[in-house]
C-alpha cells in the first residue's frame, strides 16, 4: 500500500480520537491524509480500493507522551565512550522504529543523551527514515546530584536554570524537562524529596514559555508536585503522591498528568532483573501511584499516555500496555484512549495528528474486536492488525496486504 494511493477502510467501528462510531463506519484516506469519516453508506459511490475492517476497530495511531529513545530497558546509560554516540544514535532510531511497530505513530522523548535523539527526530520527521513523529526535550535539567544527573544539564539556582533552558532551545528542543524530585529508578535519590525549589522551576517555566515551549516536570513526591504546579508546568510526569491539594492546584491550572504506570509495573513484574533498592521503591509506591491517577481522573483532570519506555524491563514497542494500567486505575477505556490520541496530541502540540478528521494525517491503528469493552484489544499488541503512518501500512501481521 502506497501513501499516495487512496483507500477506503470500511465495515468497522471507528474511534476518531474523541468519540466512537459504531460498526458500519468508514474512513477515506487520500495522499496520506484523512479525507472523510462517516457511515459507510455515505461512500456508496466510491469505486477505489477498499480495506475491509470486518467489524474490527480503526482508531488514530497512539501517541506516547513520555519515552526515552536513548535508553533500551537494560538499565545501561550509554554516555558516549568509544563509539558511544554513533551507536547510541542508531539504537535510538531502532527504538523509535520499534515504537512505531507497536502502534505508536507519534511520541515525545522526555530526556535524552547529548542531543543524539535530535538527529533521529529530524530524520524521522523529514521522512528520511521510517519512524513515528517525534518531539524531543533534550537533556533533562536537574540540580547538582539530582535525578539523572549523569546525563542531565546540571543547573543550580534560577539564573543557571534559565541558561540550561536556553541551551536546550539552542539545540532545537520542542519542550523542556525539569526534574522536581527524586526517582524510583535512580539510586541514591529519595523519591519523596523535592529537588528543585519552586523558584528554580518557575524560572525554567517562564523561560520556556517566552519561546512557546511546554514544560514537563518529573515529580513524584507531594512537595515536588506542588512546586511544579505552582511554577506552572504544562505536565506533571509520574505524579505518584497526589493529595487533594495537588489535585486542586493541577486542575485549576489545567496541568496534564502523564502517569507512566508501566515504569513501575514492569519493575514489579521483573523482580529478578532490577536492583534491590529500585524494587523496594517500586513496591512502596505502586499502590499509591494507582490511587493518585484515580484521584486525578475522578476530579476531571487531563491524563495522557506515557509509558516511560526505555526504563528497566520496559522495552520500546510495548508502549500500548500503559493503557491497561491506566484502566486498572479506574479510567474508562474511552478516557484512556482519548488520553492516547487527541488529548496527547494537544499536549505535544500536534495540530494535525491524534484525530481522524478531514485534513489530519492518516496515522491509524487497526485492532481486533472492541477496545471499548476490552482495553487489551489495544494494550496487547498481539491484537493489532495494522499500523498505518501517513496513509502507509508500516506494520502488522497483514503487512504488505494489497
Ligand atoms: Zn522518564
Amino acid at each position: 500500500m502506497k501513501a499516495d494511493r487512496n483507500m477506503l477502510y470500511d465495515n468497522g467501528r471507528v474511534f476518531d480520537g474523541r468519540q466512537v462510531f459504531p460498526a458500519g463506519h468508514a474512513v477515506l484516506v487520500d495522499a496520506g491524509r484523512v479525507q472523510a469519516v462517516g457511515p459507510q453508506d455515505s461512500f456508496a459511490g466510491y469505486e477505489g480500493p477498499r480495506f475491509d475492517l470486518g467489524g474490527d476497530t480503526l482508531l488514530p495511531g497512539l501517541i506516547d507522551c513520555h519515552v526515552h529513545l536513548t535508553m533500551s530497558g537494560d538499565g545501561k546509560t550509554v554516555t558516549g565512550q568509544g563509539n558511544g554516540h554513533a551507536a547510541l544514535t542508531l539504537q535510538a532510531l531502532e527504538n523509535a522504529q520499534a515504537s512505531l511497530r507497536g502502534g505508536i505513530t507519534a511520541l515525545r522523548d522526555c530526556g535524552g543523551v547529548d542531543h543524539v535523539e535530535f538527529a533521529v527526530r529530524d530524520a524521522c520527521n523529514a521522512g528520511r527514515f521510517l519512524g513515528p513523529f517525534i518531539r524531543v526535550s533534550g537533556k533533562v535539567i536537574c540540580m547538582t546530584g539530582g535525578t539523572k544527573w549523569k546525563i542531565a544539564r546540571v543547573a543550580d539556582g534560577p539564573q543557571e536554570v534559565v541558561k540550561a533552558v536556553r541551551e536546550q532551545l539552542l539545540a532545537g528542543c520542542d519542550c523542556i524537562k525539569l526534574m522536581a524530585t527524586g526517582a524510583v529508578l535512580h539510586a541514591g535519590t529519595d523519591i519523596e524529596d523535592a529537588q528543585y525549589t519552586e523558584e528554580e522551576l518557575a524560572a525554567g517555566v517562564a523561560e520556556a514559555r517566552r519561546f512557546r515551549k511546554p514544560t514537563a516536570a518529573h515529580a513524584i513526591g507531594t512537595q515536588g508536585i506542588l512546586n511544579a504546579a505552582r511554577a506552572g508546568v504544562t505536565s506533571v510526569e509520574h505524579g505518584m503522591f497526589m493529595t487533594d491539594e495537588t489535585v486542586r492546584l493541577m486542575l485549576e491550572r489545567q496541568i496534564y498528568l502523564v502517569p507512566t504506570l508501566a515504569a513501575v509495573e514492569q519493575v514489579l513484574l521483573n523482580p529478578q532483573a532490577v536492583p534491590a533498592a529500585s524494587l523496594a521503591k517500586a513496591q512502596r509506591v505502586a499502590a499509591r501511584h494507582r490511587e493518585s491517577v484515580g484521584m486525578y481522573h475522578r476530579a476531571g483532570g487531563r491524563i495522557v499516555m506515557g509509558a516511560d519506555t526505555g526504563t528497566l524491563c520496559n522495552p520500546h514497542g510495548n508502549n500500548a500496555q500503559e493503557l491497561r494500567y491506566m484502566v486498572a486505575c479506574g479510567m474508562s477505556e474511552h478516557s484512556a484512549l482519548v488520553g492516547a490520541t487527541s488529548l496527547a496530541a494537544d499536549l505535544l502540540n500536534l495540530p494535525d495528528r491524534g484525530v481522524l478528521a478531514p485534513g489530519y494525517w492518516a496515522d491509524m491503528l487497526i485492532v481486533r474486536g472492541d477496545p471499548f469493552n476490552d482495553i487489551d484489544q489495544v494494550a496487547d499488541r498481539r491484537n493489532h492488525r495494522l499500523v498505518i503512518k501517513g496513509g502507509q501500512v508500516v506494520a502488522g501481521p497483514e503487512f504488505g496486504l494489497t
